[in-house]
Protein backbone atom coordinates (compact mmCIF):
# COMPACT_ATOMS: atom_id res chain seq x y z
CA UNK A 1 0.00 0.00 0.00
CA UNK A 2 2.99 2.10 0.71
CA UNK A 3 3.75 2.54 -3.35
CA UNK A 4 0.12 3.04 -3.74
CA UNK A 5 0.43 6.13 -1.80
CA UNK A 6 3.54 7.25 -3.34
CA UNK A 7 2.35 6.51 -7.10
CA UNK A 8 -0.81 7.80 -7.16
CA UNK A 9 -0.32 10.27 -4.45
CA UNK A 10 -1.91 11.36 -1.41
CA UNK A 11 -4.08 14.25 -3.03
CA UNK A 12 -5.76 11.87 -5.18
CA UNK A 13 -6.77 9.32 -2.13
CA UNK A 14 -8.21 12.07 0.17
CA UNK A 15 -10.09 13.67 -2.49
CA UNK A 16 -11.78 10.34 -2.76
CA UNK A 17 -12.32 9.65 0.52
CA UNK A 18 -13.61 12.87 0.78
CA UNK A 19 -16.25 12.10 -1.87
CA UNK A 20 -17.05 8.84 -0.31
CA UNK A 21 -18.08 10.92 3.27
CA UNK A 22 -20.06 13.56 1.47
CA UNK A 23 -22.19 10.76 -0.33
CA UNK A 24 -22.09 8.96 3.59
CA UNK A 25 -23.45 12.22 4.98
CA UNK A 26 -25.82 12.75 1.85
CA UNK A 27 -27.30 9.74 2.52
CA UNK A 28 -27.54 10.24 6.68
CA UNK A 29 -28.94 13.85 6.25
CA UNK A 30 -31.11 14.26 2.65
CA UNK A 31 -34.32 12.39 2.03
CA UNK A 32 -33.45 9.84 5.17
CA UNK A 33 -36.92 8.30 6.21
CA UNK A 34 -35.25 7.47 9.47
CA UNK A 35 -34.16 10.84 10.06
CA UNK A 36 -36.81 12.38 11.84
CA UNK A 37 -37.16 9.52 14.37
CA UNK A 38 -34.23 9.52 15.96
CA UNK A 39 -34.53 6.35 16.85
CA UNK A 40 -31.34 3.23 17.72
CA UNK A 41 -30.86 1.84 14.18
CA UNK A 42 -30.50 6.26 12.81
CA UNK A 43 -28.03 6.89 15.76
CA UNK A 44 -25.96 3.79 14.91
CA UNK A 45 -25.86 4.62 11.28
CA UNK A 46 -24.46 8.19 12.51
CA UNK A 47 -22.07 6.31 14.49
CA UNK A 48 -20.65 4.41 11.73
CA UNK A 49 -20.39 7.06 9.35
CA UNK A 50 -18.08 9.17 11.32
CA UNK A 51 -15.69 5.73 12.80
CA UNK A 52 -15.43 4.91 9.40
CA UNK A 53 -14.29 8.00 7.58
CA UNK A 54 -11.76 9.01 10.71
CA UNK A 55 -10.63 4.95 10.05
CA UNK A 56 -10.19 6.27 5.92
CA UNK A 57 -8.48 9.34 7.03
CA UNK A 58 -5.60 8.13 9.33
CA UNK A 59 -4.95 4.69 7.11
CA UNK A 60 -2.40 6.85 6.04
CA UNK A 61 -0.57 7.69 9.09
CA UNK A 62 -1.68 4.16 10.48
CA UNK A 63 -1.01 1.08 7.96
CA UNK A 64 -0.95 -1.29 10.20
CA UNK A 65 -2.65 -4.67 9.68
CA UNK A 66 -4.98 -3.90 12.97
CA UNK A 67 -5.94 -0.76 10.93
CA UNK A 68 -6.88 -2.62 7.66
CA UNK A 69 -8.90 -5.24 9.77
CA UNK A 70 -10.86 -2.39 11.34
CA UNK A 71 -11.46 -0.90 7.87
CA UNK A 72 -12.70 -4.33 6.60
CA UNK A 73 -15.20 -4.53 10.22
CA UNK A 74 -16.51 -1.10 10.10
CA UNK A 75 -16.78 -0.96 6.42
CA UNK A 76 -19.04 -4.40 6.44
CA UNK A 77 -21.20 -3.13 9.91
CA UNK A 78 -21.63 0.14 8.19
CA UNK A 79 -23.55 -2.10 5.05
CA UNK A 80 -25.01 -4.26 6.20
CA UNK A 81 -26.53 -1.81 8.87
CA UNK A 82 -28.19 0.66 6.17
CA UNK A 83 -28.98 -2.95 3.67
CA UNK A 84 -31.37 -3.60 7.20
CA UNK A 85 -32.45 0.12 8.15
CA UNK A 86 -33.67 1.21 4.69
CA UNK A 87 -35.33 -2.11 3.05
CA UNK A 88 -37.00 0.16 0.39
CA UNK A 89 -33.43 1.21 -0.94
CA UNK A 90 -33.51 -2.24 -2.73
CA UNK A 91 -29.57 -1.20 -4.52
CA UNK A 92 -27.76 -1.60 -0.84
CA UNK A 93 -28.15 -5.53 -1.80
CA UNK A 94 -25.20 -4.80 -4.44
CA UNK A 95 -22.88 -3.48 -1.57
CA UNK A 96 -23.23 -6.40 0.17
CA UNK A 97 -22.15 -8.25 -3.09
CA UNK A 98 -18.80 -5.80 -2.98
CA UNK A 99 -17.26 -5.60 0.37
CA UNK A 100 -14.52 -8.08 0.06
CA UNK A 101 -13.70 -5.85 -2.74
CA UNK A 102 -12.11 -2.90 -0.56
CA UNK A 103 -9.81 -5.53 1.03
CA UNK A 104 -8.41 -6.36 -2.69
CA UNK A 105 -6.90 -2.45 -2.15
CA UNK A 106 -4.51 -3.38 0.61
CA UNK A 107 -3.09 -6.71 -1.90
CA UNK A 108 -3.34 -8.77 0.86
CA UNK A 109 -4.17 -12.78 0.48
CA UNK A 110 -4.96 -12.92 4.54
CA UNK A 111 -7.42 -10.12 4.63
CA UNK A 112 -8.88 -10.82 1.44
CA UNK A 113 -9.91 -14.27 2.12
CA UNK A 114 -10.73 -13.14 5.49
CA UNK A 115 -13.17 -10.47 4.30
CA UNK A 116 -14.79 -12.96 1.99
CA UNK A 117 -15.86 -15.81 4.69
CA UNK A 118 -16.94 -12.97 6.39
CA UNK A 119 -19.13 -11.74 4.01
CA UNK A 120 -20.30 -15.51 3.19
CA UNK A 121 -21.35 -16.14 7.06
CA UNK A 122 -22.89 -12.45 7.15
CA UNK A 123 -25.10 -13.18 4.27
CA UNK A 124 -26.26 -16.67 5.14
CA UNK A 125 -27.36 -14.71 8.64
CA UNK A 126 -28.76 -12.15 6.72
CA UNK A 127 -30.40 -14.55 4.14
CA UNK A 128 -31.87 -16.99 7.15
CA UNK A 129 -33.35 -13.61 9.03
CA UNK A 130 -35.19 -13.05 5.64
CA UNK A 131 -36.48 -16.29 5.42
CA UNK A 132 -37.08 -17.73 8.75
CA UNK A 133 -37.58 -14.25 11.25
CA UNK A 134 -38.78 -11.67 8.31
CA UNK A 135 -40.40 -14.35 5.52
CA UNK A 136 -40.57 -10.96 2.94
CA UNK A 137 -42.45 -8.43 4.75
CA UNK A 138 -39.97 -5.88 5.73
CA UNK A 139 -37.73 -7.46 2.62
CA UNK A 140 -39.87 -8.35 -0.29
CA UNK A 141 -36.93 -7.82 -2.51
CA UNK A 142 -34.86 -10.50 -1.38
CA UNK A 143 -37.81 -13.16 -0.83
CA UNK A 144 -39.79 -12.73 -4.00
CA UNK A 145 -36.44 -14.30 -6.03
CA UNK A 146 -34.29 -15.63 -3.84
CA UNK A 147 -32.60 -18.37 -6.06
CA UNK A 148 -31.89 -15.80 -8.11
CA UNK A 149 -30.72 -12.95 -5.07
CA UNK A 150 -28.26 -16.02 -4.14
CA UNK A 151 -27.02 -17.26 -7.13
CA UNK A 152 -25.96 -13.00 -8.11
CA UNK A 153 -24.36 -12.87 -4.45
CA UNK A 154 -22.35 -16.18 -5.17
CA UNK A 155 -21.46 -14.87 -8.85
CA UNK A 156 -20.62 -11.78 -7.67
CA UNK A 157 -17.69 -13.16 -4.63
CA UNK A 158 -16.54 -15.47 -7.92
CA UNK A 159 -16.15 -12.56 -9.72
CA UNK A 160 -14.10 -10.64 -7.05
CA UNK A 161 -12.18 -13.67 -6.51
CA UNK A 162 -10.92 -13.95 -9.63
CA UNK A 163 -9.90 -9.85 -9.99
CA UNK A 164 -8.26 -10.45 -7.06
CA UNK A 165 -6.17 -13.69 -8.30
CA UNK A 166 -5.54 -12.36 -11.48
CA UNK A 167 -4.40 -9.28 -9.93
CA UNK A 168 -2.18 -10.35 -7.19
CA UNK A 169 -0.46 -12.79 -9.73
CA UNK A 170 0.53 -10.17 -11.84
CA UNK A 171 1.44 -7.83 -8.79
CA UNK A 172 3.74 -10.44 -7.14
CA UNK A 173 5.72 -11.22 -10.54
CA UNK A 174 6.27 -6.98 -10.99
CA UNK A 175 7.45 -7.15 -7.68
CA UNK A 176 9.96 -9.59 -8.01
CA UNK A 177 11.12 -8.66 -11.06
CA UNK A 178 11.20 -5.11 -10.01
CA UNK A 179 13.52 -6.81 -7.11
CA UNK A 180 15.88 -8.33 -9.30
CA UNK A 181 16.41 -5.81 -11.84
CA UNK A 182 17.30 -3.41 -8.30
CA UNK A 183 19.60 -5.90 -7.39
CA UNK A 184 21.02 -6.43 -10.67
CA UNK A 185 21.72 -2.63 -11.14
CA UNK A 186 23.48 -2.05 -7.53
CA UNK A 187 25.82 -4.90 -8.38
CA UNK A 188 26.62 -3.56 -11.97
CA UNK A 189 27.11 -0.07 -10.37
CA UNK A 190 29.34 -0.87 -7.74
CA UNK A 191 31.50 -3.71 -9.61
CA UNK A 192 32.12 -1.09 -12.28
CA UNK A 193 32.85 1.77 -9.18
CA UNK A 194 35.19 -0.99 -7.42
CA UNK A 195 37.00 -2.07 -10.75
CA UNK A 196 38.00 1.56 -11.96
CA UNK A 197 39.40 2.63 -8.10
CA UNK A 198 41.10 -0.61 -8.33
CA UNK A 199 42.38 0.27 -11.27
CA UNK A 200 43.90 3.56 -10.32
CA UNK A 201 45.41 1.96 -7.46
CA UNK A 202 47.13 -0.70 -9.31
CA UNK A 203 49.21 1.96 -11.49
CA UNK A 204 51.22 4.13 -8.73
CA UNK A 205 51.78 0.68 -6.74
CA UNK A 206 53.51 -0.63 -10.71
CA UNK A 207 55.32 2.61 -10.55
CA UNK A 208 56.65 2.46 -6.75
CA UNK A 209 57.36 -1.01 -7.30
CA UNK A 210 59.19 -0.32 -10.29
CA UNK A 211 61.82 2.68 -8.12
CA UNK A 212 61.88 0.22 -5.32
CA UNK A 213 63.30 -2.45 -7.09
CA UNK A 214 65.84 -0.10 -8.83
CA UNK A 215 67.22 1.00 -5.55
CA UNK A 216 67.78 -2.63 -4.39
CA UNK A 217 69.98 -2.88 -7.15
CA UNK A 218 72.04 0.43 -6.40
CA UNK A 219 75.55 -0.36 -4.48
CA UNK A 220 75.14 2.79 -2.53
CA UNK A 221 72.81 1.32 -0.23
CA UNK A 222 73.52 -1.17 2.63
CA UNK A 223 72.51 -4.39 2.67
CA UNK A 224 70.16 -3.56 5.71
CA UNK A 225 68.13 -0.72 4.15
CA UNK A 226 67.78 -3.28 0.98
CA UNK A 227 66.07 -6.03 2.96
CA UNK A 228 64.22 -3.11 3.92
CA UNK A 229 63.14 -3.02 -0.11
CA UNK A 230 62.65 -6.63 -0.66
CA UNK A 231 60.15 -6.09 2.32
CA UNK A 232 58.22 -3.52 0.90
CA UNK A 233 58.10 -4.72 -2.72
CA UNK A 234 56.65 -8.01 -1.32
CA UNK A 235 54.30 -6.01 0.30
CA UNK A 236 53.56 -3.99 -2.42
CA UNK A 237 53.09 -7.65 -4.44
CA UNK A 238 50.35 -8.73 -2.35
CA UNK A 239 48.67 -5.33 -2.51
CA UNK A 240 48.90 -6.23 -6.33
CA UNK A 241 47.90 -9.53 -5.79
CA UNK A 242 44.78 -8.51 -4.51
CA UNK A 243 43.71 -5.70 -6.62
CA UNK A 244 44.12 -8.45 -9.85
CA UNK A 245 42.26 -10.89 -8.08
CA UNK A 246 39.47 -8.25 -7.34
CA UNK A 247 39.89 -7.00 -11.23
CA UNK A 248 39.29 -10.26 -12.54
CA UNK A 249 35.69 -10.52 -10.36
CA UNK A 250 34.70 -7.59 -11.48
CA UNK A 251 35.02 -8.42 -15.21
CA UNK A 252 32.21 -11.16 -15.06
CA UNK A 253 32.91 -12.31 -18.59
CA UNK A 254 36.36 -13.34 -18.23
CA UNK A 255 36.43 -17.13 -18.44
CA UNK A 256 37.49 -18.66 -15.22
CA UNK A 257 38.92 -22.08 -14.63
CA UNK A 258 35.90 -23.99 -13.90
CA UNK A 259 36.38 -27.22 -11.29
CA UNK A 260 34.42 -29.93 -9.97
CA UNK A 261 34.66 -28.87 -5.96
CA UNK A 262 34.65 -32.00 -3.87
CA UNK A 263 32.58 -29.86 -0.59
CA UNK A 264 34.11 -32.32 1.82
CA UNK A 265 37.33 -30.73 0.86
CA UNK A 266 36.76 -27.42 0.21
CA UNK A 267 34.94 -26.73 2.98
CA UNK A 268 37.63 -28.33 5.26
CA UNK A 269 40.19 -26.57 3.79
CA UNK A 270 38.10 -23.07 4.69
CA UNK A 271 37.24 -23.96 8.49
CA UNK A 272 41.16 -25.31 8.93
CA UNK A 273 42.20 -21.65 7.79
CA UNK A 274 39.35 -19.66 9.87
CA UNK A 275 40.29 -21.59 12.69
CA UNK A 276 42.38 -19.44 14.48
CA UNK A 277 40.45 -16.46 13.66
CA UNK A 278 37.18 -18.22 15.45
CA UNK A 279 39.41 -19.13 18.45
CA UNK A 280 39.91 -15.08 19.42
CA UNK A 281 36.41 -15.28 20.38
CA UNK A 282 36.26 -18.92 21.33
CA UNK A 283 34.26 -19.18 18.46
CA UNK A 284 34.02 -23.00 17.27
CA UNK A 285 33.31 -24.06 13.57
CA UNK A 286 31.37 -27.40 13.15
CA UNK A 287 31.26 -28.93 10.18
CA UNK A 288 28.86 -31.83 9.11
CA UNK A 289 29.33 -32.32 5.04
CA UNK A 290 27.55 -35.41 3.76
CA UNK A 291 29.71 -37.61 1.37
CA UNK A 292 29.59 -36.93 -2.48
CA UNK A 293 28.76 -33.03 -2.71
CA UNK A 294 29.83 -31.88 -6.05
CA UNK A 295 29.48 -28.32 -6.83
CA UNK A 296 30.91 -27.00 -10.52
CA UNK A 297 32.62 -23.49 -9.85
CA UNK A 298 36.03 -21.70 -10.17
CA UNK A 299 37.50 -23.12 -6.41
CA UNK A 300 39.50 -19.65 -5.61
CA UNK A 301 35.93 -18.22 -6.46
CA UNK A 302 34.04 -20.81 -4.29
CA UNK A 303 36.72 -20.28 -0.97
CA UNK A 304 35.95 -16.90 -1.01
CA UNK A 305 32.34 -17.29 -0.97
CA UNK A 306 32.36 -19.16 2.04
CA UNK A 307 35.33 -17.49 3.62
CA UNK A 308 33.37 -14.19 3.35
CA UNK A 309 30.31 -16.00 5.08
CA UNK A 310 32.07 -17.72 7.46
CA UNK A 311 33.89 -14.87 8.81
CA UNK A 312 30.69 -12.59 9.23
CA UNK A 313 29.19 -15.74 11.23
CA UNK A 314 31.92 -15.77 13.61
CA UNK A 315 32.01 -11.85 13.84
CA UNK A 316 28.12 -11.53 14.36
CA UNK A 317 28.74 -14.68 17.56
CA UNK A 318 28.75 -14.08 20.84
CA UNK A 319 31.75 -15.35 23.01
CA UNK A 320 32.03 -18.83 23.25
CA UNK A 321 29.15 -19.60 20.48
CA UNK A 322 29.74 -22.40 17.72
CA UNK A 323 29.42 -21.32 13.44
CA UNK A 324 27.66 -24.55 12.10
CA UNK A 325 28.71 -25.06 8.59
CA UNK A 326 26.30 -28.45 6.94
CA UNK A 327 26.15 -29.29 3.70
CA UNK A 328 23.72 -31.77 1.83
CA UNK A 329 22.99 -33.43 -1.42
CA UNK A 330 19.32 -32.79 -1.98
CA UNK A 331 17.29 -34.27 -5.07
CA UNK A 332 18.15 -31.57 -8.09
CA UNK A 333 20.40 -29.39 -5.88
CA UNK A 334 23.23 -28.91 -3.38
CA UNK A 335 22.56 -26.85 0.02
CA UNK A 336 25.15 -25.60 2.02
CA UNK A 337 23.96 -23.78 5.04
CA UNK A 338 26.23 -21.15 7.47
CA UNK A 339 24.47 -21.01 10.91
CA UNK A 340 25.15 -18.69 13.91
CA UNK A 341 23.72 -17.64 16.82
CA UNK A 342 25.06 -13.97 17.06
CA UNK A 343 23.32 -10.93 16.61
CA UNK A 344 21.16 -11.34 13.45
CA UNK A 345 19.54 -8.73 11.72
CA UNK A 346 16.16 -6.90 11.28
CA UNK A 347 14.60 -7.45 8.52
CA UNK A 348 15.17 -4.13 7.08
CA UNK A 349 18.92 -5.20 7.79
CA UNK A 350 18.78 -8.44 5.46
CA UNK A 351 17.11 -6.25 2.82
CA UNK A 352 19.86 -4.02 2.22
CA UNK A 353 22.87 -7.01 2.40
CA UNK A 354 24.83 -6.99 -0.64
CA UNK A 355 24.74 -3.22 -1.42
CA UNK A 356 27.93 -2.09 -1.57
CA UNK A 357 29.62 -0.46 1.48
CA UNK A 358 26.84 -1.78 3.39
CA UNK A 359 28.70 -2.38 7.19
CA UNK A 360 27.28 -2.24 10.52
CA UNK A 361 31.08 -3.04 11.78
CA UNK A 362 33.43 -0.22 12.49
CA UNK A 363 35.99 -1.95 10.33
CA UNK A 364 34.10 -3.36 8.01
CA UNK A 365 33.86 -2.58 4.37
CA UNK A 366 30.67 -3.83 3.01
CA UNK A 367 32.00 -5.78 -0.33
CA UNK A 368 31.81 -8.87 1.23
CA UNK A 369 28.35 -9.57 0.27
CA UNK A 370 28.24 -8.11 -2.20
CA UNK A 371 31.53 -10.12 -4.22
CA UNK A 372 29.32 -13.45 -2.59
CA UNK A 373 26.38 -12.61 -4.49
CA UNK A 374 28.59 -12.42 -7.53
CA UNK A 375 29.57 -15.38 -7.33
CA UNK A 376 26.84 -17.24 -6.19
CA UNK A 377 24.27 -15.42 -9.63
CA UNK A 378 27.71 -16.38 -11.43
CA UNK A 379 27.24 -20.38 -10.99
CA UNK A 380 23.24 -20.24 -11.08
CA UNK A 381 23.14 -20.68 -7.45
CA UNK A 382 20.96 -18.90 -4.89
CA UNK A 383 21.53 -16.88 -1.51
CA UNK A 384 19.14 -16.88 1.11
CA UNK A 385 19.47 -15.27 4.63
CA UNK A 386 17.17 -16.33 7.46
CA UNK A 387 17.77 -13.77 10.28
CA UNK A 388 15.88 -12.98 13.44
CA UNK A 389 17.36 -9.71 15.67
CA UNK A 390 19.92 -11.26 18.85
CA UNK A 391 19.14 -14.88 18.00
CA UNK A 392 21.09 -15.45 15.05
CA UNK A 393 21.53 -16.11 10.93
CA UNK A 394 21.06 -18.96 8.46
CA UNK A 395 22.73 -18.71 5.27
CA UNK A 396 21.42 -20.83 2.96
CA UNK A 397 23.26 -21.27 -0.29
CA UNK A 398 22.38 -23.69 -3.03
CA UNK A 399 23.91 -24.50 -6.36
CA UNK A 400 22.65 -26.89 -9.38
CA UNK A 401 23.53 -30.87 -8.91
CA UNK A 402 26.30 -31.97 -10.96
P1 LIG B 1 31.62 -6.49 6.31
O1 LIG B 1 31.77 -7.87 6.89
O2 LIG B 1 32.91 -5.92 5.83
O3 LIG B 1 30.88 -5.54 7.21
P2 LIG B 1 29.84 -7.79 4.50
O4 LIG B 1 29.35 -7.43 3.14
O5 LIG B 1 30.50 -9.09 4.65
O6 LIG B 1 30.74 -6.60 4.98
O7 LIG B 1 28.60 -7.73 5.48
C1 LIG B 1 27.75 -6.60 5.51
C2 LIG B 1 26.99 -6.48 6.81
O8 LIG B 1 26.01 -7.50 6.89
C3 LIG B 1 27.82 -6.67 8.05
O9 LIG B 1 28.42 -5.45 8.45
C4 LIG B 1 26.81 -7.14 9.08
O10 LIG B 1 26.18 -6.04 9.66
C5 LIG B 1 25.78 -7.87 8.23
N1 LIG B 1 25.94 -9.34 8.35
C6 LIG B 1 26.48 -10.18 7.44
N2 LIG B 1 26.44 -11.46 7.87
C7 LIG B 1 25.88 -11.44 9.11
C8 LIG B 1 25.56 -12.46 10.10
N3 LIG B 1 25.85 -13.75 9.91
N4 LIG B 1 24.95 -12.04 11.24
C9 LIG B 1 24.67 -10.74 11.45
N5 LIG B 1 24.94 -9.74 10.57
C10 LIG B 1 25.55 -10.08 9.42
MG1 LIG C 1 32.24 -9.62 5.87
Amino acid sequence: MKEFYSNINLKLYYSLILMGIIIMTTGLFIGNPRMEEHDTGYILHIVLVVFLSVCLIRYPKYETQVSRIIIILVASAYFYLIFFLYPDTWSTFVFLCFIPAISILFFDPKLFYFSLILNGLSITATFSYIIFIDQGKIYPHITRDLVGNIANFAGSQVILYLIFYLSSARINKLKSYYEQIQHQERLKTTGQLAAAVAHEIRNPLTVVQGFLQLYREEISFSPDVKRNFSLMIDELKTAEHVISHFLTFAKPNKEKKLDTIDLKYALQSVTDLLYSYGLLNDNKINLNVQEDCFVVANTIEFKQLITNLVKNAIEASKIGDAVTVIAKKMRDYVEIKIIDYGSGMSEAEVKSLGTPFYSLKSKGTGLGLMICYQIVEKYNGTIQFQSIKDEGTTVTLKFPIH
